[in-house]
């Protein structure tokens, strides 16, 4: 038999948007299910860089302190380097404290942290385990989920559905909203963990290294782990994997050439090194009757920057007073809905400007990028504009602040 929920708002995935707007409607009285097809163990991500903006936000949240305290690395510096020049530096130590770093924050951290949170409100339901794979629908508006998994199949009847499953949504497709992908920024990353020795000095900062076979990220996780991604054009990976696992730990020994020992040593099989398509995107539209898509099922950013957990958490935020108040008044229809998208449409097309900014950055070549541009960036530093951009990395938009409680009423 089909179990049968009925709640508030049915949040459709537990990432870091879906749980921070939980826990602000669970704190304005609505009562929140979230759906998460991962079980605990399950979670596999990768990026865990957050902005200051973020730090903030999940600080007046009272979940920061917490997820720190399970285990996190500061980061002073976003760095652009090629051999042993650095090209670009933006420097978050000029940042007023407390937050004036970048901070790797291991996922299953922060999201076991809100989720404690969650579970002290009555009204919370969390289902891990299972996939909405269909939407309800009554009178022409979307009115819950169908969600299916091994803990049982579940009908998750709710006033509004909230899509925040991520860069591919399945709650976009199935409500036939078109994702806007934009091909231009399409890439492969090749992503490996590798654990380094007691006597190696910890990655303080976060580096891009620039090298003729694409951009390599690397930065220290948490406890004595690096992170390494390696950028390349889309499809681009195939080619390089038909040469052997050898060849590929080769090339990227080339990369990074100061982690070459543990490359060699610890990438023993094609398990040990994941591929995932990167890519940004808008979707066309991000409501319809009884919708809210938030996050990266909105908007995905290439991971250029660090800045798709700072969106998404301050999507959440930004959504809040506006859910809380369409639940007062019993109008969740797409026209009402309309608002969050003009709300935040505007930071987020600024945030992919300064994205494609900072990826050109990265990727271009001669004698301006090598020689003339890290001394012009330089002088930069000196100046407010250098604190005004610094700023816009950070925060993206920093007027975004929590808003009061406030009551949801019921139908
Ligand atoms: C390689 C890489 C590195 C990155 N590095 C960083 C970084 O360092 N810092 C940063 O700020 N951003 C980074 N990003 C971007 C960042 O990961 C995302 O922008 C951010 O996680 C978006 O949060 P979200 O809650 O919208 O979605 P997600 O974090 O993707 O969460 C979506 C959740 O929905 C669940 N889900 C999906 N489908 C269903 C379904 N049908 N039913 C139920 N549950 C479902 C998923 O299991 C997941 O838990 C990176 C991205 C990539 C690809």
């Amino acid at each position: 038999m089909m179990r049968e929920i009925d709640t508030d708002v049915c949040v459709v995935g537990g990432g870091p948007a879906g749980l921070v707007l939980a826990l602000l409607m669970l704190r304005s009285g609505a009562r929140v299910t979230v759906v998460e097809c991962a079980r605990a163990h399950q979670r596999v991500v990768r990026g865990e860089i957050l902005q200051p903006g973020a730090m903030e936000l999940l600080d007046a949240l009272d979940v920061l302190a917490g997820a720190r305290a399970r285990g996190a690395h500061e980061h002073h510096r976003f760095l652009v380097i090629e051999g042993e020049r650095v090209l670009l530096e933006a420097d978050y130590r000029l940042l007023p404290a407390p937050y004036d770093h970048l901070l790797s924050v291991v996922r299953p951290h922060l999201l076991d942290e809100l989720l404690a949170r969650c579970r002290r409100s009555p009204g919370f339901r969390y289902l891990p385990g299972r996939r909405a794979g269909a939407l309800l629908r009554r009178e022409g508006r979307i009115a819950g989920v169908i969600a299916e998994g091994p803990p049982g199949r579940c009908a998750v009847r709710a006033r509004v559905v909230v899509g925040a499953d991520g860069r591919f949504s399945r709650i976009r497709r199935l409500a036939g909203i078109g994702a806007g992908r934009a091909d231009a920024f399409a890439q492969d990353v090749l992503w490996c963990t590798l654990v380094t020795p007691p006597e190696e000095p910890p990655v303080r900062d976060v580096r891009v290294y620039r090298t003729g076979g694409g951009p390599v990220l690397v930065y220290g996780s948490w406890p004595n782990r690096i992170q390494i991604g390696w950028t390349l054009p889309h499809r681009r990976y195939g080619h390089i994997a038909a040469l052997g696992l050898d060849h590929v730990k080769e090339r990227l020994v080339r990369a990074v050439p100061r982690y070459a020992t543990l490359i060699r040593d610890q990438i023993r099989t094609t398990a040990d090194l994941g591929v995932l398509d990167v890519f940004s995107a808008r979707a066309e539209r991000w409501v319809a009757d009884g919708l809210v898509l938030i996050g990266d099922a909105a908007h995905t950013h290439s991971p250029i920057g660090a800045q798709g957990i700072n969106l998404a958490v301050q999507d959440a935020v930004v959504l809040h007073p506006l859910l809380a108040r369409a639940l007062a008044e019993g109008d969740t229809s797409a026209e009402r809905l309309a608002e969050f998208e003009r709300r935040r449409g505007p930071d987020i097309a600024a945030v992919m400007r300064m994205q494609t900014l900072q990826s050109r950055a990265i990727l271009s070549q001669g004698a301006f990028t090598t020689r003339v541009r890290p001394r012009l960036a330089r002088a930069l530093r000196r100046t407010p504009l250098y604190r005004k951009i610094l700023q816009r990395m950070a925060y993206g938009n920093p007027s975004i602040r929590i808003a009061d409680a406030g009551v949801c009423g019921r139908t």
